[in-house]
C-alpha cells in the first residue's frame, strides 16, 4: 500500500513589491516544514546589519557577479533598485537532487526568466493587503532611508501589474494565513500527475496486482479477503 506517489519537488518562486513580506514567508516555510530549502542569491548589494554572508545572500563584487553571468552560473539575474541579484543555477540542481522544494525570493523580472527556464517552477505573487500596510512594513523594517522607501513603493506600482502572469496570488494580510496558503499550494502542486516520478510504473504495478487478484477467465484467482 502506498500513501502517495513519489514526486519531483517544486522550485517555488515568491515575488512581490518590496516590503510585502516574501522574505519573511520564505524563511517561515524553510524553518517550519521539512524538505524546504532557501535559495541563497548572489548580490552586489552591501550587507545590511544582521545579514550573514552565505546565509541571507552571497555578497559579491560587481566583477565577481559579471564572471558568474559570463560563466553561465546564474539561472536568472536582474538589476533591482540599483543592485545586481541572481540565482545560482546550482541552487535549483542541488534541491532537485535532494528532493527538496527550493524557495526563491526574487523580483518579478527574475520570476519571468525562471518561468521560461524552469518550466516546473511554481510562481506565487505575494500581494500586499494595502498600500498603507506596505508603507508601514517598509518603514518599520528600518533598513532603507525614507527616499529609498518611496522609490521602492513607486517601483511596486509596476510590479503589481505583473501579478496576472503568476500561477497563484497570495495576499499577505496575516503572516500565518499567508504561510498556510503557500504551503497548501505546494501540497496541491505535489499531487499533479506531471510531478510524479514514475506514474507509468505505478500504473503498471497496480494493473499487475489487479491481474493477480482477479485472474483471467479459466484460471483461479487468489482469494480476496
Ligand atoms: P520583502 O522580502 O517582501 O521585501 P520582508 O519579508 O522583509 O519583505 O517584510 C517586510 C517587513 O514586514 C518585515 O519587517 C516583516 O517582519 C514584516 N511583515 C512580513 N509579513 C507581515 C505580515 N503579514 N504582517 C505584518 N508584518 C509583516
Ligand atoms: P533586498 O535588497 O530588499 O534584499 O531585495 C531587493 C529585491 O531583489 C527583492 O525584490 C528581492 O526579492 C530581489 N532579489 C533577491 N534575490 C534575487 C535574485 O536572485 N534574483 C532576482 N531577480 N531578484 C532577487
Amino acid at each position: 500500500m502506498i500513501t502517495g506517489l513519489p514526486y519531483r519537488p517544486c522550485p517555488l518562486i515568491l515575488a512581490a513589491p518590496s516590503g510585502t513580506g516574501k522574505t519573511t514567508i520564505a524563511h517561515a516555510l524553510v524553518d517550519r516544514f521539512d524538505h524546504f530549502v532557501f535559495s541563497v542569491s548572489a548580490t552586489t548589494r552591501r550587507a545590511r546589519q544582521g545579514e550573514v554572508d552565505g546565509v541571507d545572500y552571497d555578497f559579491v563584487s560587481r566583477e565577481r557577479f559579471r564572471s558568474m553571468i559570463d560563466g553561465g552560473e546564474l539561472v536568472e539575474w536582474a538589476e533591482v533598485h540599483g543592485n545586481l541579484y541572481g540565482t545560482p543555477r546550482r541552487n535549483l540542481e542541488a534541491a532537485q537532487e535532494r528532493g527538496e522544494h527550493v524557495v526563491l525570493d526574487i523580483d518579478v523580472q527574475g520570476a519571468r526568466q525562471i518561468r521560461e527556464r524552469a518550466p516546473g517552477a511554481v510562481l506565487i505573487f505575494i500581494f500586499p493587503p494595502s498600500a498603507a500596510a506596505l508603507w508601514g512594513r517598509l518603514t518599520a523594517r528600518g533598513t532603507e532611508a525614507l527616499d529609498e522607501v518611496k522609490r521602492r513603493m513607486r517601483a511596486g506600482k509596476a510590479e503589481l501589474e505583473e501579478a496576472v502572469h503568476f500561477d497563484y496570488i497570495v495576499v499577505n494580510d496575516d503572516l500565518e494565513r499567508a504561510v498556510a496558503r503557500v504551503r497548501a499550494i505546494v501540497e496541491a502542486e505535489s499531487h499533479r500527475p506531471g510531478r510524479a516520478l514514475d506514474l507509468s510504473g505505478e500504473v503498471a504495478r497496480v494493473r499487475r496486482e489487479i491481474d493477480e487478484l482477479v485472474a483471467p477467465k479459466g484460471t483461479t484467482g487468489r482469494a480476496v479477503g
